[in-house]
């Protein structure tokens, strides 16, 4: 099937879409991006996620090219085009092209906007919430703004192949001898009652998910502890999970070769699973 997406006010076959080669989004990753979930045809927490693109535009002085209306109408437009009842809509904001290829930038550059959405059947209902996902540790070797949501998904993309290798789902970066976040997801421990997961810095993406999981949580009456935590811990507590706007929470059960907790699924993820997807999809525009 041929999508529609939309590039730079235009609304075209995904054959016909082009961006130049000069584009710094090409040539330097200077641009960020934002994945929105899609369920029952509405968009997931669109508020936080046209909020942190804000932020992250800010972060690297590059003007907003349009409104939070604006981005709204036209995640919604993509959906509607594109039928999408399940899946997500992908946004990347660049900075431009400016006619050749140059470390500095000026003004006066048109940002590039594209936006294209994916088809996800099994989202909400997907079967590995009730598996968990193995993860293996590895050195988080990633730039040090990574609140910033930009598109050098490099080393995550390293870190995913590192993961297929070794025959597990998926990778928990760590540094300084603590675990920072997953390649493409926040991180958690869960120790009886309390759920532990690491403070806001540069160090790790602010993720939407995660903002939302630990407010329900807090309603639900759990602890929770925002520091730092090994793998050690990790793997001597009760569950572990991850949050990402894709995933929502999903249980961690192996973490280097090491079961956690039961090595099955744990309740307070399946709960908070159950929550999140409660409270977002009464939520949903
Ligand atoms: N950390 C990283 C490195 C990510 O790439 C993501 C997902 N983009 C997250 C955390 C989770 O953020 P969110 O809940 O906003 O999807």
């Amino acid at each position: 099937m041929t999508r529609t997406v939309y590039v730079n006010g235009q609304y075209l076959p995904e054959t016909e879409a082009t961006v130049s080669i000069f584009d710094r989004g090409f040539l330097m990753a200077d641009g960020v991006y934002e994945v929105t979930s899609v369920l029952n045809g509405k968009l997931i927490d669109f508020g936080g996620h046209v909020a942190r693109l804000q932020r992250s535009l800010d972060e690297l002085e590059m003007d907003n090219p349009l409104s939070a209306d604006e981005w709204l109408a036209v995640h919604r437009e993509l959906v509607a085009l594109n039928n999408v009842t399940e899946g997500m809509v992908y946004l990347q904001v660049t900075r431009g092209n400016p006619g050749d290829r140059d470390f500095a930038w000026g003004p006066g550059v048109a940002p590039t906007v594209v936006l294209f959405t994916q088809a996800k059947a099994g989202l909400a209902d997907n079967p590995q919430a009730k598996i968990g996902l193995r993860v293996i540790s590895i050195p988080d070797i990633r730039w040090g703004r990574r609140d910033i949501k930009t598109v050098q998904l490099l080393y995550p993309s390293m870190g995913k192949m590192m993961a297929k290798k070794a025959g597990v789902d998926d990778a928990w970066f760590t540094e300084d001898g603590h675990v920072t976040e997953g390649t493409s997801n926040n991180a958690y421990i869960v120790k009886g009652n309390k759920i532990i997961t690491r403070p806001l810095s540069s160090d790790i993406l602010h993720g939407i998910t995660r903002a939302a999981v630990l407010r329900f949580a807090k309603e639900a009456q759990f602890e929770i502890e925002e520091r730092l935590f090994t793998v050690e811990e990790a793997q001597a507590a009760d569950e572990a999970f991850i949050t990402s706007a894709s995933a929502f929470v999903m249980p961690v059960v192996e973490l280097d070769g090491a079961s956690i907790g039961t090595g099955k699924p744990g309740k307070v993820a399946a709960r908070m699973r159950e929550i999140y997807l409660d409270e977002m999809n009464k939520a949903a525009v």
